[in-house]
């Protein structure tokens, strides 16, 4: 298996205040052994820097939650990925479900700023994953490949690459696959990155994400071809995001 990443996707949720809870995180993670996990968590664009100067020194990464395809320019409410990484992310999520609807965003944006991350020296979480409709009428294997085939970004550095799976009918709502369907996707997606990428060297993580809880981590992150876990409202307190990083 590869190293675990527990990624945090804090979304829009968050001010200053909340630096307590990285705090109490750091704290629990100091008396932990955390030899065999990668730790990200990726707060609002406005708390990157904060959230860095916090972490500063411990196993803990930050990242963002989308990047612009462009180094800079007239794109105005747009962050790029050098301005994430001056403010000391090494990560950042793109194409999640989110702005995929909230913005319409395309496949091929979202390959673009998988790019412009690569670019600035990030790390990619590619996000796929289907609706409800399409995995009830049979379709969730096809949906996946689309948008694997056109939001992967090219490199000759798979393993700089990540890619999340969350369901979409998962996120925020309880519900999960059953482990049974979430194996059976991960092997899905892991053909597609060997054919991608090719069968020899390094290959990208594959994170499972929607509804991952300190109960349920266990059992998720034990599948093959599960190798961490994108988060989201279960990271927004550091009691329950050390339950999962625990879990792995
Ligand atoms: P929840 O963990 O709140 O279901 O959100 C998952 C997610 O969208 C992480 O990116």
């Amino acid at each position: 298996a590869l190293r675990p990443l527990i990624a945090g996707n804090w979304k829009m949720n968050g001010t200053g205040a909340a630096l307590s809870e990285v705090t109490k995180l750091r704290n629990h993670l100091s008396g932990a052994d955390l030899a065999d996990v990668d730790i990200l968590i990726a707060p609002p664009a406005t708390l990157v820097e904060r959230f860095f100067q916090a972490v500063k020194g411990t196993a803990i990464a930050v990242g963002g939650q989308d990047c612009h395809a462009s180094e800079q320019g007239a794109h105005t409410g747009d962050v790029s990925a050098q301005m994430l990484a001056d403010a000391g992310a090494t990560y950042v999520i793109v194409g999640h479900s989110e702005r995929r609807s909230d913005y319409s965003e395309t496949d091929s944006q979202v390959k673009a700023k998988a790019m412009a991350a690569l670019r600035a020296g990030l790390t990619p979480i590619v996000c796929v994953g289907e609706t409800e409709a399409e995995r009830e009428t049979g379709r969730a294997n096809q949906v996946v490949s689309e948008q694997l085939a056109g939001s992967l970004p090219e490199t000759e550095s798979p393993d700089r690459v990540v890619v999340a799976y969350e369901p979409v009918w998962a996120i925020g709502t309880g519900k999960t696959p059953t482990l049974a369907d979430i194996a059976a996707m991960h092997t899905h997606i892991r053909s597609k990155l060997t054919k991608r990428y090719g069968a020899a060297g390094p290959t990208p993580r594959i994170l499972y994400g929607g509804s991952v809880k300190p109960a349920n981590a266990g059992e998720i992150l034990a599948i093959e071809n599960v190798d961490g876990a994108l988060v989201g409202g279960a990271s927004l307190l550091a009691d329950d995001f050390f339950g999962i990083i625990s879990a792995a």
